[in-house]
């Protein structure tokens, strides 16, 4: 799951960051309408959780933006507390859902995980693939029906391989969606947290290996 968060905010920024981030939801934090609207054009997020008070302008323009260019990205919009004309506001523009500042990381979780089950036309929430299976609401992964613990980059690299079966992901691809990095300086981490997972997702009598290395080019998932 990609998640964007508008927030100009140090401490919440960083409090719903690495939340986010210890339940394997890759996050891309913006600090500023100009780094959204960057942010949203380069795509892929799942969700947007939108302050409002930004310092070069209002969430709520974002917001509109977003929608005249039919970007359906769900929307959650944090606000303090006294903004309710906010709030209704930024519901007819389109947001999805509200949340009040100040909130616990466990409600906002809630919610999030809420309005992707409701989006969920869009976005398969269980992933399956010869025996692995990963639940993205519960955050578990299984390999023939016994759940296999993962850090949150394992968890995070087995979803993007488990959306593309078949396909060669080069490490610069995997590196860019896992990591949120676009140089090559991380991709020899992508062929130490491959191997992790390999270990993690091995049978005992392993025919042909799930995660296939494809020489000079990345991975596939077999
Ligand atoms: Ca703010």
């Amino acid at each position: 799951m990609k998640i964007l968060l508008v927030e100009d905010d140090r401490k919440i920024g960083q409090f719903v960051k690495k939340g986010l981030e210890e339940v394997s939801y890759v996050t891309v934090w913006a600090r500023s309408c100009a780094e959204a609207e960057d942010a949203m054009a380069d795509g892929g997020f799942d969700i947007a959780i939108l302050d409002l008070g930004l310092p070069d302008g209002n969430g709520l323009q974002l917001l509109t933006g977003w929608r005249k260019k039919n970007l359906a990205t769900p929307v959650l919009i944090l606000s303090a507390r006294h903004e309710v004309d906010d709030k209704i506001a930024g519901l007819n523009l389109g947001a999805d859902d509200y949340l009040t500042k100040p909130f616990s990381f466990g409600e906002l979780l809630a919610r999030l995980r809420s309005l992707v089950r409701r989006h969920s036309g869009q976005k398969k929430t269980l992933l399956e693939h010869r025996g692995v299976r990963l639940d993205l609401l519960k955050h578990e992964a299984e390999l023939d029906g016994a759940v296999v613990p993962l850090t949150q980059r394992e968890f995070a690299l087995l979803e993007f391989f488990l959306q593309h079966p078949g396909r060669v992901l080069t490490r610069t691809q995997i590196a860019e969606q896992i990591w949120d990095c676009h140089f090559d300086m991380e991709t020899n981490l992508v062929d130490v947290y491959v191997a992790k997972l390999r270990g993690k997702l091995r049978r005992a009598n392993e025919t042909e290996p799930l995660f296939q290395s494809v020489r000079g080019v990345g991975y596939k998932l077999a």
